[in-house]
């Protein structure tokens, strides 16, 4: 007979839940998933030693955040090797991403299916001790070269169904979704096997008009790309992708940098609730500093926490991290907790079709948790019921997270 799987409760604190925020609320959890939430005071538990108590002291409890678009960070490019994108996925877990997707720039046929391979493998890992690889994003091939951004031009291509086949066999059902430009010959094709294979269609990179964009988005396209960046300006009488996306209500992605786009763009965005995903699109630079780094190959130079390509000086990805990406929808979009916290788990679980396993603080999904102090700092992060430790201003993280091996 096994005994009965420990009781973590979490209490004392401002809890996040689809249905507004429980003040003070608490949280159980036990073998991993939630229990149940509520607010006041929480159920006894049991005795000590069957039970594990923490007091919130007033701080907020959200669910781990859900990165829809990351190339790298801690210094650790995903590209590199299977190594190095599980180096990645910790660094982000320490800032609040307890799931995340790898994302793919644009690279030879070749290249894409071995890393896909690799990125297959690490989501096919029983949950890792530090966050959760959901599968791959593919940002390309099938891009357009006049809206490049930080992409390899050389090796972008026009949709293909066949290759498309190609890469989602070497994925081996861990392809998640895959970013294309809906006005090249044939996305469309592409947009209906992508959706027909449970792979999110997602619209970037693009000089698409709002007609060739809304083609694809009748066909199934999803979600777009770090919105209005990669893409052809919003014009209030072509209103191009932009336009087709916001009109539609599909998800758009920001990459809420204060650099990609102004704060008053993602308090617009986030208005109606459930479509903003905040993303990070951050490179191996995030959390490393200024200095020259690489994004599929091409130089990418960071100065105050910008990365620009040093060829073009075109944007490359950024240094964000989602507790950041969220820390300014609130502190400088005037977002609510509710909705800064939907657009960081819960519309991307959603994205994904995974909401009945992450994205939120409800009972039965995983207990997969992100504690901010008043200032939206990182106090702690669970991942599966398991605290990973955060990291602090300076890089440095808590003795639990340095136990675990991974830093
Ligand atoms: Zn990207």
């Amino acid at each position: 007979m096994t005994s009965p799987a420990r009781i973590q409760c979490w209490s004392g604190g401002r809890v996040v839940t689809p249905g507004g925020v429980l003040s003070p609320g608490w949280l159980r959890a036990s073998d991993g998933r939630i229990l149940d939430v509520g607010t006041g005071d929480p159920p006894a538990l049991p005795a000590a030693g069957e039970a594990e108590r923490h007091d919130l002291a007033g701080a907020w409890l959200l669910p781990g955040f859900i990165d829809l678009h990351m190339h790298g960070g801690g210094g650790h490019d995903a590209t590199n090797s299977p190594r190095e994108a599980s180096q990645a996925v910790a660094y982000h877990a320490r800032h609040g991403t307890t799931s995340t997707l790898v994302s793919l720039v644009t690279a030879p046929i070749p290249d894409l299916a071995r890393q896909l391979r690799w990125i297959a493998e690490l989501a096919q890992q029983a949950a890792g001790s530090h966050g959760r690889v959901l599968g791959a994003h593919l940002e390309g091939p099938f891009l357009s070269p006049l809206r490049c951004g930080a992409q390899n031009v050389q090796h972008m291509r026009e949709p293909d169904r066949e290759v498309f086949a190609r890469l989602l066999h070497a994925a081996g059902g861990t392809l998640r979704s895959i970013t294309l430009a809906p006005e090249l010959p044939g996305a469309v094709d592409v947009v209906r096997d992508a959706v027909s294979a449970g792979v999110v269609a997602a619209l970037g990179h693009s000089d698409a008009t709002y007609a060739a964009a809304c083609a694809a988005i009748d066909a199934g396209a999803g979600l777009a790309t770090h919105l209005f960046n990669g893409m052809r300006p919003l014009h209030h009488r072509e209103p191009g992708l932009i336009g087709a996306a916001l009109a539609s209500r599909i998800a758009v992605e920001l990459i809420n940098d204060g650099i990609h786009v102004h704060p008053a763009v993602t308090s617009m965005v986030a208005c109606p609730p459930g479509h903003l995903a905040l993303v990070s699109d951050a490179i191996s630079a995030a959390g490393v500093g200024d200095g020259d780094y690489a994004l599929g190959g091409q130089p990418v130079r960071v100065r105050d926490g910008r990365a620009r390509l040093s060829s073009t000086g075109s944007l490359a990805g950024s240094t964000l991290t989602m507790d950041d990406a969220v820390r300014r929808a609130v502190q400088e979009s005037g977002l609510s907790m509710e909705a800064a916290s939907a657009a960081a788990s819960g519309t991307p679980a959603r994205v994904l079709g995974m909401a009945d396993e992450v994205g939120a603080l409800s009972p039965g999904l995983a207990a997969d948790l992100v504690i901010l102090d008043d200032e939206l700092q990182i106090v702690e992060v669970v991942f599966a019921g398991r605290p990973l430790g955060a990291a602090d201003a300076g890089g440095r993280v808590t003795t639990a997270y340095r136990e675990s091996g991974l830093v």
